[in-house]
């Protein structure tokens, strides 16, 4: 079976969030079963581009548009519209190129939204045997724009396929409405996603897909998500050696990070989007409440403007010895965060998957989560970690006041920390599922 993964990103060529995990993971595990998958993304011009997915055979095929040239981190609508309708465009004419037909192609998220779309409006017999599955990771993200974005040398050919009276064009609706088939990223999630509350408006154009839309839960990549083999750690550890392991990272962490060096404190971490959806609004009134409780917190993050001056009135030298609050996109920093912190932040008001909560309990790292979708999915509350549904700084803070008892009853947490790491999140059992699911789509 040949399957064309289709995103614009894919770790680690490109990764801005999970998306980007989970799209240079599946099709990997993919081709372990016997499927031809194949990746197409963006050719950015500032990223290396190898023609493999580095540990794997899967091709990567790239699509080269002027939009992908140079970064443009402003998310401008007028650049972000033709940028990912050239991308669709360009993808179907990078397959045709190539003479790949593809069993299935299976798109990801809004940036794809228009490949079904056009796959269907243009009728093409290239495609005719094709099934389309499109992807939800993050339902919040729908790509709407005034159609006259589109109004574009690039992207003139797609402008003149939208409905002449039509004044805005939706890239992740148009997917679901032309698709064969919708996934979204954890059974928990599809089940709220039909919801006026998460389905973000789609909700009910969802539920009309009946018997066409599954979840299937993401996994983790263990060959780059293992604190026995991560270069990135102080000290790498198992089972066994957890909790030595744990305390020389957190050690070093608190070190290099110029937080107080003492065994005793309860380390906190956060890595994340800086995004209403990922709870800053929770966390954020709270860092004067660790500073009083002599907690550190370790914060990673980028995005939201508002959130990080938010958050930057915490960078003082006063608060040194609690708070280390860092605005960079560090992959390196987001695992010794994994690998060093007592517990892990997740305050997420919808969470489609979540991968951080599966990072955390693989590095014995107490994830303390907001019970919402792939959080409910993946953690078993005192066994695995703390879920709160209490969605308030109140909520938060009695969470975490949950985990500083685990964390100071050094019998307790040692006893959590093994059952965490005897959990399994890996991708083969998903990439079964999605397989099982491609076949229903061809019969
Ligand atoms: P989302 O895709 O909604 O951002 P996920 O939990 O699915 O959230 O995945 C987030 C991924 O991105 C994780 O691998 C996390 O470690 C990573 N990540 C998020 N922010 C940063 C950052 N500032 N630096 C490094 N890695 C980050």
């Amino acid at each position: 079976m040949k399957v064309v993964h289709v995103a614009f990103e894919c770790a680690p060529i490109f990764k801005t969030g999970g998306l980007g995990d989970v799209v240079g993971a599946l099709p990997k595990y993919q081709k372990e079963l016997g499927i031809e998958s194949v990746v197409v993304m963006p050719g950015f011009g500032w990223v290396t581009q190898p023609s493999t997915l580095p540990g794997s055979t899967v091709p990567v095929w790239y699509v080269n548009s002027p939009y992908f040239a140079k970064p443009n981190p402003t998310h401008d609508h007028k650049i972000q519209a033709p940028k990912y309708a050239h991308f669709a465009w360009e993808t179907l004419e990078l397959l045709k190129r190539r003479e790949f037909v593809p069993d299935i192609i299976n798109c990801h998220d809004w940036h794809t939204g228009l490949i079904a779309w056009l796959i269907k409006k243009t009728e093409s017999p290239f495609f005719a045997k094709t099934k389309l599955l499109l992807t939800i990771h993050n339902i919040g993200y729908q790509g709407n724009f005034p159609k006259e974005y589109l109004d574009k040398q690039e992207t003139k050919i797609i402008y003149e396929l939208l409905p002449p009276a039509q004044k805005r064009v939706a890239f992740l609706k148009l997917g679901i409405e032309s698709a064969d088939y919708i996934s979204t990223v954890s059974p928990n999630h599809a089940a709220e996603i039909r919801t006026k509350k998460v389905g973000f408006g789609l909700g009910s154009l969802i539920r009309g897909k009946r018997g066409k839309f599954i979840g299937i839960i993401n996994g983790l990549d263990y060959t780059v998500w293992n604190p026995h083999t991560d270069p990135y750690l102080f000290a790498k550890f198992n089972s066994r050696s957890v909790d030595s392991g744990k305390s020389t990272n957190k050690a070093a962490l608190q070190k290099e990070l110029g937080l107080k060096v003492d065994p005793a404190v309860p380390l906190y971490g956060f890595v994340a989007r800086l995004s209403w959806q990922k709870g800053i609004d929770l966390l954020a009134p709270l860092l004067p409440e660790f500073i009083k409780r002599r907690w550190q917190l370790v914060i990673l993050g980028t995005g939201d403007k508002k959130y990080e001056s938010l958050l930057r009135r915490f960078q003082k030298k006063m608060h040194k010895p609690w708070l280390s609050i860092n605005f960079l996109f560090d992959e390196k920093m987001a695992h010794t965060i994994y690998g060093s912190s007592d517990a892990f932040i997740i305050p997420s008001h919808y969470e489609p998957c979540g991968l951080t909560q599966m990072i955390s309990m693989a590095y014995g790292t107490i994830p303390v989560a907001a019970k919402v979708g792939g959080l409910k999915d993946a953690i078993s509350h005192n066994k695995t970690g703390i879920l709160f549904d209490q969605m308030s700084p109140k909520g938060l803070l009695d969470a975490l006041s949950n985990a500083e008892e685990i964390i100071i009853n050094t019998k307790e947490l040692s006893q959590m920390r093994k059952q965490m790491l005897r959990q399994d999140f890996s991708w083969q059992k998903s990439a079964r599922e999605y397989i099982k699911l491609y076949r229903k789509m061809l019969a």
